[in-house]
C-alpha cells in the first residue's frame, strides 16, 4: 500500500522522524529516567517501541490506557498520574498480574485506591498548576495516612504544565527549578523512591526527578515546535484538497482540504500548512491561501498545533517510510507524500474512558 492509496483525513508518522525522537529522549533520560506518557499517542504499538528504546515503565492519563497498557503485554510499571474515584478497574489489573500505582491528592482518592484494591500510589503534589496535587505542606500527612490504611506510598509526583509551552527556555528552566523544588519539599515529608515529574517542554531541566513524564516528544505539535523544542515534527494529518478558488476581484485564491475541527484538536489554535496561511477550520474543512497554490484533488500533510487531542480523534495512524531528513517539517502538497510505502498500520488502541 502507498499513501497514495489511504483514505483521507489520515494520520501518517513519519518512521524516520519518530525514530530520531525516540533514540534522542532515550539519549537524553535514558531507561527508568523517562516514564512515557501514552496519552500523548494512545497507541500501545508505539509504546512498544519506546519499551525498545529501553523504557520499561509508563505513565497513563486514564483508567482506560491502563488496562490497554496491560493487555499489550507493557504492564510491569504503569502509573495513573490522575485521580481515580473508582479503582475497581485498577485493582483488576493489578490482580491480572500487572503493576499499577496511582496518583492521590485527597482521603477521597486514597479511599478508592484502598478500596479498588491497588497497592501502590504517588502523592500527587499542586506544584503550580491549578489543576490536581494536595499542597506540598498537607502531602507527608497524607502519606502517612496512605500507610496507615496499608498503601504502599512509592514517592511524589508534581506536573508543572503552565510551564511547559513557555517559549522563553531560559525562563522555563528558572520556573521549573522553583516548582521542583516545591516537590522536592513535599517529597522530604513524604518519602519514597520516585520524584516523577515534567513533560516534553521541562524534560531538560527537571533534573531533581527520578523520572520524568514526557509524551509529546515522540510525534510532536507546532506549539511544541515553537516553543523550541528541537523534536522533528513525526505525525501529520494528511488530506486531499477537495476545493480551491482563485483570486478574483481584489480578493486573494484559496484551497480546501477535507480535514477540520473533527480531525485536529483545536485548543492550541489552528494546524499548520507549511508554506501556506491557515484561514480557519470548519467541522470537516481547512481553509487556506498557498503561496503556490495546489489543485484540487493534491494531497496536503497538515500538521497539528496539539498532538494527544488530535490524536485522539483518529482511529489508527499509518507509518510510512521515513527516510533520514524526510517529513522533519511536515512537507505540503507536491512533496511526492503519495508514492512513499505505508510501512504498518497500527490502531490508535488507547482511545475511550
Ligand atoms: N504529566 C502529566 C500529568 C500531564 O498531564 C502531561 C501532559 O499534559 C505530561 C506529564 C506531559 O506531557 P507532554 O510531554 O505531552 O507535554
Ligand atoms: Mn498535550
Amino acid at each position: 500500500m502507498r499513501v497514495a492509496d489511504l483514505t483521507t483525513p489520515a494520520l501518517l508518522v513519519d518512521a524516520g522522524a519518530l525514530e530520531a525522537n525516540l533514540a534522542a529522549m532515550a539519549t537524553a533520560l535514558p531507561g527508568p529516567r523517562l516514564r512515557p506518557h501514552v496519552k500523548a499517542h494512545k497507541t500501545t504499538a508505539l509504546a512498544a517501541r519506546q519499551a525498545a528504546h529501553g523504557h520499561h515503565g509508563f505513565t497513563c492519563a486514564t483508567v482506560r490506557e491502563v488496562e490497554g497498557m496491560a493487555a499489550a503485554g507493557l504492564g510491569d510499571d504503569l502509573l495513573l498520574a490522575n485521580e481515580v474515584l473508582d479503582a475497581r478497574r485498577l485493582g483488576a489489573v493489578v490482580a491480572a498480574g500487572a503493576r499499577v500505582t496511582v496518583a492521590i491528592d485527597s482521603p477521597e482518592t486514597l479511599r478508592a485506591a484502598v478500596d479498588g484494591g491497588v497497592r501502590e500510589v504517588l502523592i500527587d503534589v499542586n506544584i503550580g498548576l491549578p489543576r490536581c496535587g494536595i499542597a506540598p505542606d498537607r502531602a507527608g500527612a497524607l502519606a502517612d495516612d496512605a500507610r496507615a490504611a496499608g498503601l504502599s506510598v512509592r514517592g511524589v509526583m508534581g506536573y508543572e504544565g503552565h510551564l511547559q509551552l513557555l517559549t522563553d527556555a531560559a525562563e522555563r528552566a528558572r520556573l521549573t527549578t522553583e516548582c521542583t523544588d516545591r516537590l522536592l519539599a513535599a517529597h522530604a515529608d513524604v518519602g519514597g523512591d520516585v520524584i516523577s515529574g515534567g513533560g516534553t517542554g521541562t524534560h531538560a531541566y527537571n533534573t531533581a526527578c527520578t523520572e520524568i513524564q514526557a509524551g509529546s516528544y515522540a510525534l510532536m505539535d507546532t506549539a511544541y515546535t515553537a516553543a523550541g523544542l528541537e523534536f522533528r515534527q513525526a505525525l501529520t494529518v494528511l488530506s486531499t484538497v477537495i476545493s480551491t478558488t482563485a483570486p478574483a476581484g481584489g480578493m486573494p485564491g484559496w484551497a480546501v482540504a477535507d480535514a477540520g475541527l473533527k480531525a485536529f484538536g483545536m485548543d492550541h489554535g489552528n494546524p499548520a500548512v507549511p508554506g501556506a496561511d491557515v484561514w480557519f477550520c470548519s467541522d470537516e474543512h481547512l481553509t487556506f491561501a498557498a503561496a503556490t497554490p495546489p489543485r484540487t484533488g493534491d494531497r496536503v500533510r497538515v500538521v497539528p498545533a496539539h498532538i494527544d487531542p488530535t490524536v485522539a480523534l483518529h482511529e489508527r495512524m499509518y507509518v510510512i517510510d521515513g527516510s533520514a531528513d524526510g517529513g522533519s517539517r511536515g512537507s505540503g502538497a507536491g512533496d511526492g507524500i503519495e508514492d512513499r510505502e505505508v510501512l504498518d498500520t497500527w490502531t490508535v488502541d488507547l482511545r475511550g474512558w
